[in-house]
Parts: structure tokens; sequence; C-alpha cells
């Protein structure tokens, strides 16, 4: 090893670095899947971009492996790594919001509940996805699909720009005119290009929704997934639904006569007229027997929560996911006969609505390639015990397996485990190579490889 030294380091930031030998490691090595379990060098918890900077040219002139950690949510645990450097930003907080402009200026390691919280004071929110604790750093270079991505489209198509620090220890804006390139590569791209610390979001006029679930028995689902992909197709941009195979958790919200039974859902959210939403899903809503309907106006930031409290952190996760254009009849009956088998009560098939505003930005305008499909589907064995770690994989290994042949061909990077650089590609598809040139341009050494990598282009 050359360069600046631990000691060295330490004397340069304002935030905390932490080492094997310390109390506070075992903590700070955690993310949200509990099936990562790794062991990395170091930690540098930036407390701000000149912290950022010194632990990128340490990282540097060590030659250590880097990892970018936001909120530490994602699935293949994209945010840590063996024996390299985590730079964590989970301390880069703070958000800023203008109402007059409708933008808010976001942190580094802000999480999505941190920014609804802000925004809403002000009646808006940005488009994100369905879990609060999330951090907005992976989620928003991904892409960011969720409650109001018909209406309002990706996160990332309301991304107006952000600060990176790139391999070489620089700072730069990328947004509409400056670095053109970079900002046109982290709207999907995901950690590839640099360590964003500073996000500026355009909002949208969101308060209230009309929104929360409706579950029928999965012996319905066949009929309840045929009428839901009709109904979606013809549904106004301010009514989403995304519709679920679950498990009725035993919480207070559910009759305890359903609690462990297996059933399809759809999870609604109307940001129009209450009146006219509810004209709208009377069709579904009414649809067989629905065996729990609790849609109602809530502000918007309840919804972003709902579900938080059945996904704490440390829960054993796999994902398998694939974009969805078109929901045969066949593909229908091997869900519902794999939903049949949901291993445990976390586990889940989600199918979101990437349609409406995502489709009315062009696929070579962002990154985010898969604009012409219908829905991102994810597959997700979820558990606390790790005992159950093999089964829950397995199931949804299965499931994707017999799934994959009806898909688009390649999956949302963001609910992506490791899976190799075909499934990269595949996903970026006629995208790939010109990603490929911006890694080159901005990190040559592929310096920032914990991630869905994009190698730079030769
Ligand atoms: C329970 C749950 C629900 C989810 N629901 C949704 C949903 O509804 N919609 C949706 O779109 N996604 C959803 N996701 C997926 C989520 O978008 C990804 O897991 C995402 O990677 C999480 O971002 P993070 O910052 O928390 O992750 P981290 O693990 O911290 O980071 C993941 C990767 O993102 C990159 N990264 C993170 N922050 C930065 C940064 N500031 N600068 C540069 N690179 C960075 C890094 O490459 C890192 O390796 C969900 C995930 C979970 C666990």
């Amino acid at each position: 090893m050359s360069g600046v030294s631990t000691d060295q380091l330490r004397g340069r930031i304002r935030g905390q670095l932490i080492q094997p030998s310390d109390e506070a490691y075992d903590q700070a090595r955690r993310v949200y899947n509990a099936m990562i379990d790794k062991r990395p060098g170091l930690i540098v918890v930036c407390a701000d971009v000149a912290d950022v900077i010194a632990a990128i040219d340490y990282a540097r002139e060590n030659r250590m492996l880097v990892a970018i950690r936001g909120g530490g949510h994602n699935g293949g645990g994209l945010g840590t790594c063996d024996g390299g450097i985590v730079i964590d930003l989970s301390r880069m907080k703070g958000v800023r919001v203008d109402p007059t402009a409708h933008t808010a200026r976001v942190g580094g390691g802000c999480t999505w509940g941190e920014v609804d919280h802000a925004t809403h004071a002000f009646g808006m929110a940005v488009p994100t996805g369905t879990i609060s604790t999330t951090g907005v750093g992976g989620l928003t270079l991904g892409g960011g699909i969720g409650h109001l991505s018909r209406k309002h489209g990706l996160t990332i198509d309301n991304l107006l720009s952000a600060d990176v620090v790139l391999a070489d220890g620089r700072l730069v804006v990328a947004s509409s005119d400056r670095n053109e390139d970079l900002y046109w590569a982290l709207r999907g791209g995901g950690g590839n290009f640099g360590v964003v610390t500073s996000f500026l979001f355009r909002l949208q006029p969101v308060k209230t929704v009309y929104a929360g679930p409706t579950f029928w028995p999965l012996e319905q689902a066949d009929g309840v997934m045929k009428l839901y992909r009709e109904f979606i197709n013809d549904a106004p941009e301010d009514v989403n639904g995304f519709f679920a195979f679950l498990t009725v958790p035993p919480a207070p919200m559910f009759p305890e006569h359903l609690h462990g039974r297996k059933v399809c859902g759809i999870v609604w959210c109307c940001t129009g007229s209450v009146s006219e939403a509810e004209k709208r899903l009377e069709p579904v809503r009414q649809f067989g027997k629905p065996v729990f309907d609790h849609v109602g106006t809530m502000p918007h930031p309840a919804l972003q929560s709902i579900f938080d409290p059945l996904y704490p952190p440390g829960l054993q996760w796999y994902w398998r996911a694939d974009f969805v254009k078109e929901l045969s009849d066949q593909a229908v009956e091997l869900h519902v006969e794999h939903a049949s088998r949901l291993p445990t009560m976390h586990s889940t098939m989600h199918l979101y609505p990437v349609d409406g505003a995502v489709q009315r930005v062009c696929r070579s305008e962002t990154a985010f390639s898969y604009r012409d499909v219908t829905w991102a589907e994810v597959i997700v064995g979820v558990d606390p015990d790790p005992a159950n770690k093999d089964r829950i994989t397995a199931w949804a290994k299965e499931y994707w397996d017999a799934l994959h042949p009806y898909s688009a061909g390649g999956a949302y990077v963001n609910f992506m485990m490791e899976e190799g650089q075909d499934r990269v590609r595949a996903t970026y598809r006629d995208n790939y190579q010109r990603l490929a040139m911006v890694k080159k341009k901005y990190d040559p050494t592929n310096f920032f490889r914990v991630n869905q990598n994009i190698h730079p282009a030769s």
C-alpha cells in the first residue's frame, strides 16, 4: 500500500472513520438485507462533500475497492463490500424546499421519509418508491418507480441536477446544461459514475391521496389479475394501482380472521378528485368478493410509510425481477400457481405500473431504457429467520424462471441481485453502449464498480 495513511485520513475528515477493531463496526457494516454479511476494511461516515473527496482520494491512492452507501437498502447489498472502503452518506442529510420554484435540494444521504416530510408541509412531493426508509441515492440513480409514476413519471424524470464527486476527486454538477452526458447517464445508470452528494428535484403538487389496499382471496386471483391488466391500461394517469400477491400480516389494521391468509391485492393511489377516483375504482373494488377494502383519503407521507412496519431492517431478502409488457393468460396462470406457494408471511410479488407519464419520456432520453413496457415485476422471498434463506431463495428463483419467458427481457436495476453482465446489458439494451462511453469519460478505471456495473468502453 502507498499514499495517505488511515491516521492521515482520520485527520482530514469531520465525519467518522470506523475500522473492524472499533466497537461501532458491527452496527455500521450492517445493511438493510440481513442476507448480506460483508466486512469492509474501512467505513467512512462522511459529514460533508470534503469528507467524500478525502475518502475517494484515500481509496484511489491505496487502490481500494469502493462501495457507496446511501440508505443501505439495495437487495444485492451494493451499498457495502468485502475488504474495501464504504463511503457512507447517511449523515449527509438536509432537505431545502423552494416553494416558489417548486424544487427540493436533497442531501445525498437522505431517506425518502425525510424528503416526504419536508415537502409535504408545502403540499408537494417527489415521485418515489413505496417504502419511506429507502435511500434517495440508490433509488433515484436506478430510476425510481412508485405510486406517482403513472402521473408524474419516474424519480429521475423529476431530477433537475446532481452534485457528483468523480473518481479523480473532482466535484462536478450534472444537469441539462452542465455535463449533459453525465446527467443523462445518472438518470438510470446507478452509482457507476461517482458519489452524488446532493440532488435537486422538481416537486409535484401532491398533498393528500385517495389510497389503500383491496384484497381478494387467492381463489379469485385469476379473475382479479385479468381484470386488473385491462383496467390499468385504460385508467387515467392519476389512478395508480400496483398488483400484489401477499399473506395478510397479523397487524391491527387487518381483521384477525384474515391474519396469515394468502391473498391477491391492488394497492391504490389516486391523485385526482376523490369522487372521480371512487367512480373509476368501483368496478374493480366490486369485482368478486374482496375480503378487505380499505381505501380513503390520507396524507401522501402516510401512504409512503404504510408498509414500513411490515418490512423493518434486518430481514432476509432474495429478489428477482423483470419488466413486463403484456400479461398473457398463461402468465396469469403461472403467477397464481407460484403465488399459492408463497413461502413465508413477508414474501410477495408486485407488479408496478410503468406506463403513463413514464412513457412520455423517450427511451433514449435518459439511461433508463425500459419505458415501453407496462410493469416492473418483482418477486421477493423475505423472512426474518436466516434458517429460511434457502427456502425463500428457491421459491423466488423458481417463480422467476417460470415467468421470465413472458417478460420483456431486462429488469429494473434496483430490483436485481448481483446477476452478471448479461443481465445488466439486457436491462440497458441500446443505451448500454452510450453508458459505456460516459463511464469511460468519467470513470475510466472502473473505480466505482460495486454496482450493476457498466464497463468503460474500450
Ligand atoms: C423494502 C424495499 C422497498 C423498495 N421499494 C422500491 C420502490 O417502490 N421503488 C423503487 O424504485 N425501488 C424500490 N426499492 C429498491 C431500491 O430502489 C434499491 O434497493 C436502491 O438501491 C436503494 O437505494 P439505497 O440508497 O437505500 O441503497 P444503498 O444500498 O445505500 O445503495 C445502493 C447502490 O446505489 C448507489 N448509490 C446509493 N447512493 C448513492 C449516491 N448518493 N451516489 C452514488 N451512488 C449511490 C450505489 O451504487 C450503491 O451501491 C425498494 C427496496 C427495498 C429494500
